[in-house]
């Protein structure tokens, strides 16, 4: 569902992607990996198309992104769920009216649709009560699972998320990753997630790929990942568990 090949980013003067090759397969959940600074978000950001592709292919959804027409970009970034770690929501909307921003900014659905829409994303992120609310009435786990709900509410084929457990306690935490393998499930959405939570890591991911200078060093299931003598990846796995 997304094909990565020979990436490669230069932010004045150093190459922070030299080589970047990858595949995701549909149906996955993916955590990319890697030390701070070493490229991560850069990588979802060139497959948003936030960047334009200096030079390798961006191959997303059977569209080299590179030859994306300009008037047809909405309709394509539009298919991509993207959930930020500061993916805030507006403090004077009420959830259900953030949740359904989207739908009324990209579509002409009538109001009860688009009511029935939210309520249904809602009860799916577990927060059937929290129409009404407003942001500041939120905890941070609710927050994050309001957020996930927006970002989803487009039924995108695949969700990116750039590091969404930040700042979440445990039982948080486990009950956001709970929904991202509901999506997958459920949904059979594919899920691209950039985390440093271990503990995360081992519950959802199908496969990692890990970015050390500025090119993938692993790629491989969870398990591979696990028994990988890369002395990088292995820390990353001791350090977080022990
Ligand atoms: P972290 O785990 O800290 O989020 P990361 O792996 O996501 O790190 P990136 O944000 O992708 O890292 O950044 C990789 C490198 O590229 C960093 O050295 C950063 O300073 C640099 N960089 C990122 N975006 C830009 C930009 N727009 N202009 C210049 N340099 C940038
Ligand atoms: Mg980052």
């Amino acid at each position: 569902i997304i094909e990565i090949n020979h990436l490669k980013v230069t932010f004045d003067d150093r190459e922070v992607l030299k080589d970047v090759s990858f595949t995701i397969t549909q149906g996955d959940v993916t955590v990319i990996l890697g030390g701070s600074g070493s490229g991560k978000s850069t990588i979802l950001k060139h497959i948003l198309g936030l960047f334009p592709v200096e030079a390798g292919v961006v191959n997303l959804l059977d569209q080299d992104i590179a030859t994306l027409k300009e008037k047809d970009e909405l309709d394509f970034y539009l298919k991509l769920g993207v959930f930020y770690q500061n993916g805030a929501l507006l403090n004077s909307l009420t959830v259900g009216d953030n949740v359904a921003l989207p739908l009324e900014q990209h579509t002409d659905l009538p109001p009860q649709l688009i009511e029935e829409m939210v309520r249904t994303k809602l009860n799916l992120v577990n927060l059937e009560d929290a129409y009404y609310l407003y942001p500041s009435q939120l905890s941070g786990g609710m927050l994050k699972r309001a957020a996930l709900a927006r970002a989803i509410i487009l039924d995108p084929p695949v969700l990116f998320c750039d590091e969404p457990g930040a700042g979440l306690d445990p039982v948080s935490l486990a009950a956001l990753d709970e929904l991202i393998l509901k999506l997958r499930d459920q949904l059979g959405m594919t899920v691209v997630m950039v985390t440093h939570e271990v503990s995360s890591i081992l519950r959802i991911a199908d496969k990692i790929l890990f970015v050390e200078d500025g090119v993938i060093g692993f790629d491989g299931t969870l398990e591979e990942a696990r028994k990988s003598p890369l002395p990088s990846l292995k820390d990353f796995f001791t350090v977080g568990t022990g």
